[in-house]
């Protein structure tokens, strides 16, 4: 870390290349690599980039303004945003060439009014009843869409839809999804439609459920090296690792009440460290009782509340220097926390833990080289 940076977190390029070449080895399809929310953290352009760089020819975000982010960065890929208002206008993203998902007849309106031809992907809803048609109303979202196909308002590029199950990837709800997504298929054939893509695979799906890889597969959370199956293990690299220097250390005697409501009292004297992360930084208030950084080689665990800034770690007879590094988590390599440790004690999953790291924390891209633009951007 450098002498003015206390909070960083180190995105290993490498790791994010090579999860990507495990997927891309895993499957004849092509690859989709999911970067929405900053690339889960990790940053969204460097993410692209490196994930193009590990074999992917797609990016998917959420937003336009995701999408529109990463064509002003200069990237060229084919990218998908999912997430629009119903009578959006989306001329701004259509005309910087972001393909749109459509879920409904009045979605299929609002872009077809754009002026220009967007490249769209019909999403069905097979069972996760979020975003996507169901399947009532399918057959007249796909006779419209190839309505406005023949007066060349559309182009429909792909039919697609999303998974129940984002840990399990022989889950049951799986292969029922699959048969409504062939009858999706067959509908969207019958009223004319030649989609060139068919979609549907998570990254648990991309890794152990062949059948749902059709000719594009959309790996999120894998890619930043979280092993997504609860069956299996593939290999993949944890990308971040998260690290703050103590701020200040301290030593004081037994009975000493640490942080907020003095929820922890030291049985002993001990020493205290401080660490310049908090809930505003992402470090989840609720994992505070069970929470453990590692430091010189040796896990120690959280003192007391998580702040909104700071926390305040116990030592007991070792004293850190002022300044040393402590790892909130990385690789577990080497025994240190890892995200899925810190989704444990704070009762959730490692991608909320990602995404919640907060704009205070500088990313630090090593790995891969990254060009000049983009460690401007996301510094
Ligand atoms: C987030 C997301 C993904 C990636 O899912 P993971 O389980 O993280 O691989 C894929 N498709 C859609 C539509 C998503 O919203």
């Amino acid at each position: 870390m450098r002498r003015d940076v206390i909070t960083e977190a180190t995105i290993d390029l490498g790791a994010i290349a090579h999860n990507t070449a495990v997927f891309a080895a895993s499957t004849t399809a092509e690859v989709m690599a999911v970067v929405k929310a900053n690339g889960f953290g990790h940053g969204a352009l460097a993410t692209a980039e490196a994930a193009l760089a590990g074999g992917a020819t797609w990016l998917g975000v959420a937003t336009g303004a995701e999408a529109l982010e990463l064509r002003a960065a200069g990237v060229t890929a084919p990218i998908l945003s999912w997430i629009h208002p119903h009578d959006g206008d989306l001329a701004e993203a259509v005309a910087a060439d972001v393909d749109v998902s459509v879920s409904s007849v009045d979605h299929l309106a609002s872009v077809a009014s754009s002026g220009l031809t967007p490249n769209v992907h019909l999403k069905a809803d097979t069972g996760l009843h979020r975003n996507g048609s169901v399947a009532s109303d399918w057959p007249e979202l796909v006779r419209r869409a190839r309505e406005f196909e023949q007066y060349g308002r559309i182009r429909v590029r792909a039919v697609w839809s999303h998974l129940i199950s984002g840990e399990d990837s022989e889950a049951e709800a799986t292969r029922l999804q699959v048969t409504r997504f062939e009858t999706a298929l067959a509908l969207a054939r019958d009223a004319g439609l030649r989609p060139r893509l068919r979609h549907l695979a998570n990254s648990v799906a991309a890794l152990g459920t062949p059948v749902t890889h059709y000719d594009l597969v959309r790996p999120g959370i894998g890619l930043y090296g979280v092993e997504p199956d609860l069956r299996r293990t593939y290999g993949l690299r944890a990308a971040m690792t998260l690290r703050a220097r103590l701020v200040l250390v301290k030593h004081v005697p037994a009975g000493s009440g640490v942080s907020y409501e003095h929820d922890y009292v030291t049985t002993r004297p001990t020493t205290l460290g401080l660490v310049p992360l908090g809930f505003a930084d992402g470090v989840p208030r609720t994992a505070g009782p069970f929470a453990q950084v590692w430091c010189a080689g040796r896990r120690f665990p959280v003192a007391g509340r998580i702040a909104m800034d700071q926390f305040v770690v116990d030592f007991g007879e070792f004293t850190p220097a002022a300044g040393e590094d402590v790892v909130l988590f990385g690789s577990g390599a080497d025994g240190e926390p890892t995200v899925g440790d810190w989704a444990d004690w704070a009762g959730t999953i490692p991608h909320e833990i990602f995404t919640g790291i907060g704009a205070r924390v500088r990313r630090e891209h090593v790995g891969l080289p990254v060009p000049a633009n983009q460690q401007r951007g996301e510094a």
